[in-house]
This record gives structure tokens, C-alpha cells and sequence, in this order.
């Protein structure tokens, strides 16, 4: 049976979707390719609410972590982390011989505006990363008041992780002034897992020509560069299916549902999922904080939370346990992409029948 997804990704996709995945192929040197990639382009860019070029990536988001970290970093990074995908920024730049310095909050809680402003103004750095939503802890940084202090340090560019995020919650790139932005398919925007997307500034592609070994597959430069000279084309051959998939869901999201209405749907799913942790259990995270695609609870009754996933999986429902270091402490419901209230309700509704069988 299959099971109704309440898992930070992959998410359950819309079947017009799906259909779209099994579009015949065509070649993708085709004008018709081409349009196809400029349409999916600019309907990304509004999502992003960006005027910076738009980079497809025929990876999961990891890879335009690792490829706009190596690629962009000519002296040394600072990766301010806030859980285990804030880790994975460091642990990219280390394996490719990137400096960093890993900056940790206390698992729960946010990067502050202090800490940034704290480690930006030793000039260091010319490369800062913030996760927008720590999937594995379930918080939302406080990027607006970080886009304040970063004011002061124009230069240092600024890569963010918005892979569980983009789609779900309003992140107006340009106004934060984020120099790379990166989100991959199979979260809040609704698509299968593979595929990335990242806005990239035309500064950032620039200070990243001092980099001498920017990799190849995954440097940022080389797939813009190929971007100017055949305009919409990559190098290598993506996914068409992913771009017709994001064809047909962008128009949904965009001009269906509309970003502001699915923005909404998303926080009403994220406020009625904190006052059911709160009542049952604790919010890991500091509540102003929370998430609004996923959230993460402590789990203060010690359930077991194998044996509850196992009997809503009877029933065709299926949450998440923690994450990493939290994976006994915690568990987490996500509510992303285009899973929709009632589905919620049902699904709490059944928890709450559950619980006291266990
Ligand atoms: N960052 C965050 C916040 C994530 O949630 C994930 C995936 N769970 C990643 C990065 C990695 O993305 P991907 O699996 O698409 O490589």
C-alpha cells in the first residue's frame, strides 16, 4: 500500500506530475529543449523571487552545496550550522580541501545576527553559509535580521540551503541580498528526488574566477559559462524529465495555487502540527523558530516511535523519526509540498488513537 508521506522528503507527488516525468525525450540540443529549460528557468526565478541567473543541476541539492562552496571559496569559509545539513557545509569544504571554520549553535537553537556579525568582522572570510530550515532539528533561521548585520560586510558572499524550504515559506533572495540559493525537487516544491536548483549573483560567478581548481561536473562558473555562450543549455545532459515535471508544477504553484496561498496553506499546517506537540509532547526547537514545511518534537513520552510509524503504515500514513544525533530524542512530521490540511488532521487524528496502544 502506498503510504501518505509526512517525511521532510522525498514528498508525495501530484499525479499530473508524474505524468510529466514520463514525457516522451527529445534531444536535448533541441530549440525545443531549449525553451523548455528557459520556461522552467524563469518560473524558478519567481519562486525564488530572484533577478540572478538560474542554475539546473542534475543532482540532489548536496551537489550544488559541495559545487558553489568549492567553487566560489578563495580564501576561507565560515559555515554557521544549526544541525546535521548546517554540518554537511563543512564536511563538503573539508573533503574538498575548501578552508572553513564550522560555527555550531546549540542544536534547537538559531544562528544569531550576533554570531554572524561576530565572525564576519575578523575579514577572514569571503564566504558565509546559513541553512535556511535545519531539516533534522525542524528550525527556520531568522534570515531577515541576518541579512540586516550582513549589511556590513557586503563582500563576503553569502550561499544558502533552502532545500527543505523553497516552495513552503516566502525567501525573497534579492531583498536578502543571498548570493547562491539553492533548493532541491523533492521537498516543499513537490517533484521526485535528483534534481537541484540554485540562483546564483553575476558577483559571486565573477570572485569565483580566482578559484583555481573549481572542480567540473559541480563548478558553478563553468555551467553559467555555457549558460552565456548557448543560452538555457548545460554541458553535460540533465534531466528533461525533471524539467518537464517542473514545467507543469511550477505553473500550478505559480499560477494555480499561487505562492502566497500555498505559503499560507503551509503555516497553517505548521501552527496546527506545533499546538498537537505541544499538547502531546515538546517542540524541539526554540518555538519562534520553528519550522513551517517540518516539524520536530521532543519526544518527552519516550514512545517508540518505530512501533507508532508501524501502525499508521497500516493505515497508509507515514511520519519520520529524528535525525542523526537526534534520532532517539525526537521525531518529526513534515508538511510540505502539496499535502493539505485535512490530510493533516486525519493523520494527528490517528496518532492520537494510536498512542495509547503502544
Ligand atoms: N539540506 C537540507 C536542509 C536538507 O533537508 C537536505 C535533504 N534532507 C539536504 C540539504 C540535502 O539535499 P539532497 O538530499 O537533495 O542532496
Amino acid at each position: 500500500m502506498h503510504k501518505k508521506l509526512f517525511i521532510p522528503g522525498p514528498v508525495d507527488v501530484r499525479p499530473e506530475v508524474l505524468e510529466a516525468m514520463g514525457t516522451p525525450m527529445i534531444g536535448h540540443r533541441t530549440k525545443d529543449a531549449t525553451e523548455l529549460q528557459k520556461r522552467v528557468s524563469e518560473k524558478v526565478a519567481k519562486v525564488f523571487m530572484t533577478k540572478n541567473p538560474i542554475l539546473l543541476s542534475t543532482t540532489s541539492g548536496t551537489g550544488l552545496m559541495e559545487g558553489s562552496i568549492r567553487s566560489l571559496t578563495a580564501k576561507k569559509a565560515v559555515v554557521f550550522s544549526v544541525g546535521a545539513f548546517g554540518d554537511r557545509w563543512a564536511k563538503l569544504a573539508e573533503c574538498n580541501n575548501v578552508p572553513v571554520d564550522l560555527v555550531r549553535a546549540e542544536w534547537g537553537h538559531p544562528t544569531t545576527p550576533e554570531i554572524v556579525d561576530e565572525y564576519l568582522s575578523t575579514g577572514k572570510y569571503d564566504v558565509f553559509t546559513i541553512t535556511h530550515n535545519e531539516t533534522s532539528t525542524g528550525l527556520m533561521n531568522p534570515v531577515k535580521a541576518i541579512a540586516e548585520v550582513r549589511k556590513k560586510y557586503p563582500d563576503v558572499l553569502w550561499l544558502m540551503d533552502a532545500v527543505s524550504s523553497m516552495g513552503g515559506t516566502p525567501i525573497p533572495v534579492d531583498e536578502l541580498g543571498v548570493d547562491v540559493c539553492i533548493t532541491s525537487t523533492q521537498k516543499a516544491i513537490g517533484l521526485p528526488p535528483g534534481f537541484s536548483m540554485c540562483s546564483a549573483s553575476e558577483r559571486a560567478l565573477e570572485y569565483g574566477k580566482q578559484v583555481k581548481y573549481r572542480g567540473g561536473y559541480l563548478d558553478l562558473l563553468d555551467l553559467y559559462k555555457y549558460i552565456l555562450k548557448k543560452p538555457y543549455q548545460y554541458p553535460s545532459t540533465p534531466s528533461l524529465s525533471h524539467m518537464y515535471a517542473l514545467d507543469v508544477q511550477l505553473d500550478y504553484i505559480l499560477n494555480e495555487e499561487g505562492l502566497e496561498n500555498r505559503f499560507a496553506r503551509h503555516l497553517k499546517m505548521a501552527e496546527r502540527t506545533r499546538a498537537w506537540a505541544k499538547e502531546h509532547f515538546e517542540l524541539f526547537p526554540v518555538e519562534e523558530y520553528a519550522s513551517n514545511t517540518v516539524t520536530c518534537i521532543k519526544n518527552t513520552r519516550g514512545i517508540s516511535v518505530k512501533d507508532l510509524n508501524a501502525k499508521l503504515g497500516e493505515k497508509g500514513y507515514q511520519i519520520s523519526n529524528g535525525y542523526g544525533d537526534l534520532k532517539e530524542k525526537t521525531f518529526r512530521i513534515a508538511h510540505m509540498a502539496d499535502r493539505q490540511p485535512e490530510e493533516l488532521e486525519t493523520l494527528l487524528k490517528l496518532i492520537d488513537e494510536i498512542i495509547p496502544t503502544l
